[in-house]
């Protein structure tokens, strides 16, 4: 299993699979960050962004994020002060320049993002701004991955972990998974030789029957990560329980504001109850993410769920697998089939 979307992306664009022997398949993982934020806090932006007085901020690929109901887009259409930023930091600058506002960011993402939004809520307090907030949906990679293990329907022999995600972490908390598990963990980076020198190192280990951790993208990534970034995530952010799309709640998986930032969490500012939740009956988000069917099995792929009408994230995400295989995957769309 590649854990990350970008390594999918990777797999697809290059058609790596074509070339592999048919005992070698890649099965795709959950680390699409906006794919597996659960559709309730997807309705919760859509809430808040649709309020008097409040800009909301956020990443691109979010915006087409299709809600119950509709996206961030739409509600831009509708009149609200929506706004795509490249940065938490942009985000600040929005509030600092509309202190009549309050402005909130979409702060979804794994590890690899989450020192920038820290930091963009620790400059905040620093700087006095108090219209600042973030709707936090923050997700932690190793938790997943005993989930994904931990499953009875479990098949994945190997993982390539994502060599972005241990820049800031490191590599030591994937140790003690690959010794339980009985699963070697290597540590991979994007471009298609790194997909590859990760194969075959996990596919080496799996001959050798040695379950440890392999750093092939140690020109990025060390045991224990940016030393810097991670006692910017203690301070910040505490460790909870967090609802994983399609998966359900995987407990100590993701991040919210510590104690001392709670001011800055929109959750609290913004008392979002009774939103009714509709997923769609068609789409197997879920399946996919675990790695347990590929985006070819769902039967709305390419026929009702297409990048232009997408039916949920991973067909919208440019770290989705639905995205991925719609995009590079030869295959026949025609609709009467
Ligand atoms: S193709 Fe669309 S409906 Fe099917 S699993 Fe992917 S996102 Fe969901």
């Amino acid at each position: 299993m590649e854990i990350c979307g970008g390594q999918t992306h990777a797999i697809m664009r290059y058609s790596i699979e074509e070339y592999l022997p048919e005992q070698i398949q890649l099965v795709h993982g959950p680390g699409c960050p906006v794919c597996v934020t659960p559709l309730e806090l997807v309705d919760k932006a859509i809430a808040i962004a649709s309020m008097k007085d409040v800009i909301f901020a956020s990443f691109g690929d979010m915006l087409r994020v299709p809600g119950s109901e509709k996206d961030l887009l739409a509600v831009k259409a509708e009149g609200g002060d929506v706004r795509m930023v490249y940065s938490p930091l942009d985000a600040l600058k929005l509030a600092e320049e509309n202190p009549e506002k309050k402005v909130v960011f979409f702060a979804i993402g794994f590890e690899t993002t989450a020192p920038a939004n820290a930091l963009s809520v620790k400059e905040a307090k620093r700087r006095g701004i108090i219209n600042y907030s973030i709707l936090s949906s923050h997700v932690l990679v190793p938790p997943a991955m005993k989930a994904i293990l931990g499953s009875e329907a479990n098949k994945i022999q190997a993982f390539l972990a994502a060599g972005h995600v241990c820049t800031v972490m490191g590599y030591g908390e994937y140790i003690p998974i690959a010794h339980k598990y009985q699963v070697p963990v290597v540590i991979t980076g994007f471009e298609p030789v790194d997909i590859l020198q990760g194969i075959y190192h996990a596919v080496d280990m799996l001959e050798n029957g040695i379950f440890e951790v392999y750093n092939a993208y140690s020109r990025a990534v060390t045991e224990s990560g940016n030393i810097h970034a991670k006692q910017l995530l203690s301070e910040v952010f505490e460790v909870t329980d967090r609802k994983w799309r399609g998966i359900g709640t995987i407990p100590r998986s993701g991040f919210k504001l510590s104690e001392k930032y709670e001011n800055y969490d929109a959750e609290l500012i913004f008392d979002i109850r009774n939103l009714s939740v509709h997923e769609s009956e068609l789409c197997i988000a879920g399946e996919v993410l675990q790695g347990l069917k590929k985006p070819t099995d769902c039967p709305a792929f390419g026929k009702q769920c297409k990048p232009e009408h997408p039916l949920a994230a991973p067909m919208v995400s440019a770290e989705g697998a639905c995205a991925a295989y719609y995009r590079f995957h030869k295959i026949d769309f025609d609709e009467n089939k």
